[in-house]
């Protein structure tokens, strides 16, 4: 079969697509994935250590289990909405439900929907409890919750948002990490604070043990609720089924997506039962736990339990870690190495990400950058040991060749 080229496809994104991916778009067609693999439109093989670019698919392309519940259900019933039951989204919500106390579960079809339903509850439940008054929603500087109006008002950073306004109204933000701030920060009308347990977008920065069970302390004093965007982290990426584990902590609310559909565009917010006051009619989705991408959903959370991923995820973590560690006695432009799971990111001494990414994508391999001083790897919780020195020693070439070139 004849692919698309390159420049053909360059053409119509320039003529029909909003160009809001032109200068993030590398410069390749990819047409086919396996694992940790995938394939541009000549053939030539890529070692994917984004995930399909963000995070999404951790357990690889086209893991098998799920191509075949994906298959299966297309050849069943694709989509009946809400107004029926359909067994793919039972059995997903009992999957999702039981894996934590926050047992109540909606389900959507992205990330920034997960989080947009979750602001909504925080603020139903505090007006059900509180009263009026009580709205105001603490976040943290340099987070990401997606793009929807609330979910930018929500990120705390003003590029996002510049050119949108007026944004939601009753949203504060405080530096990350800094509890003396977050305490400063909780008046009485604060209905929840809601963090990324690891930043993800702005570069991989863990939560201190001493933030997180701070800010769970302080929302208990002051009747305020604890919202987790797990939409990155969720689901085993840093090596526990969800990253609060690592924290022997629970939110009252948090919320799925990327690695949730093995691919497809799912997402979930999760509640306990205590906060969860939403009322028919208070919030709905067309697609929400359409049956094709709960069965993928199914699938993938039992490829995740039953094929040891979590623990894969932490080992080959660790392991690219200690990689990226021994290329920094031959690369001092390296500066700074950060990794939780399967969440990595390097600081660089150089502004020369962009041409690593560049490089590295010439020599087989896909990595993330932030800025151009900073490497992201958020790779496929299925990466095997082979793979990862794979992708160590392109770095490693990689690395020699462009700081020469600088
Ligand atoms: N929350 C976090 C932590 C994310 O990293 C992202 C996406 O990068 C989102 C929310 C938004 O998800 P989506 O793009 O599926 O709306």
């Amino acid at each position: 079969m004849d692919h698309l080229t390159l420049a053909k496809a360059q053409a119509i994104e320039q003529e029909y697509i909003f160009t809001l991916y032109t200068q993030i778009r590398q410069p390749i067609v990819v047409v086919r994935g396996q694992g940790a693999l995938v394939w541009d439109a000549q053939g030539k093989e890529y070692l994917d250590l984004v995930s399909g670019g963000r995070a999404v698919t951790g357990v690889g392309h086209c893991h098998p289990r799920v191509v075949e519940a994906i298959q299966r259900q297309a050849g069943e019933l694709i989509h009946m909405t809400n107004d029926f039951y359909t067994e793919p989204q039972m059995e997903l919500a009992r999957m999702l439900g039981g894996l934590s106390s926050c047992r109540r579960v909606f389900l959507c079809n992205s990330g920034a929907e997960a989080n947009e339903a979750a602001i909504k509850l925080a603020r139903k439940w505090a007006k059900l409890k509180h009263g009026p008054l009580k709205f105001e929603i603490i976040t943290a500087l340099n987070s990401f919750h997606g793009r929807t109006l609330a979910t930018i008002t929500a990120t705390g950073q003003p590029k996002y948002q510049q050119g949108f306004e007026p944004l939601v109204p009753g949203f504060r933000y405080v530096p990350y990490n800094d509890l003396p701030t977050l305490k400063e920060a909780m008046r009485t009308h604060v209905c929840a604070v809601m963090l990324e347990p690891v930043l993800g977008e702005s570069g991989v920065y863990p939560a201190t043990q001493e933030y997180l069970h701070g800010a769970r302390e302080l929302c208990d004093q002051h009747g305020a609720l604890l919202i987790l965007d797990e939409v990155q982290t969720g689901l085993g990426r840093t090596g526990k089924m969800f990253a609060f584990q690592h924290y022997d902590l629970e939110p009252d609310i948090f919320t799925l997506a990327k690695g949730l559909g093995g691919g497809v565009p799912i997402g979930a917010m999760l509640a306990k039962e205590s906060a969860a006051v939403f009322e028919p009619g208070d919030h709905a989705s067309t697609f929400g736990g359409t049956p094709l991408t709960a069965a993928a959903a199914v699938a993938t959370l039992k490829v995740i339990e039953e094929e040891g991923l979590v623990e894969n995820a932490r080992a080959m973590g660790a392991y690219l870690v200690d990689g990226l560690r021994s290329l920094q006695a031959t690369h001092s432009v390296i500066a700074g190495i950060r990794g939780i799971g399967m969440m990595i990111a390097a600081d660089l001494a150089q502004p020369i990400a962009g041409k690593l990414r560049a490089d590295c994508l010439q020599r087989g391999l896909l990595i993330n950058i932030v800025g151009n001083s900073m490497l992201r790897l958020i790779p496929p919780m299925v990466l095997t040991r082979e793979q990862a020195d794979r992708a160590i020693s392109i770095l490693d070439e990689s690395l020699a060749q462009v700081v020469a070139a600088a």
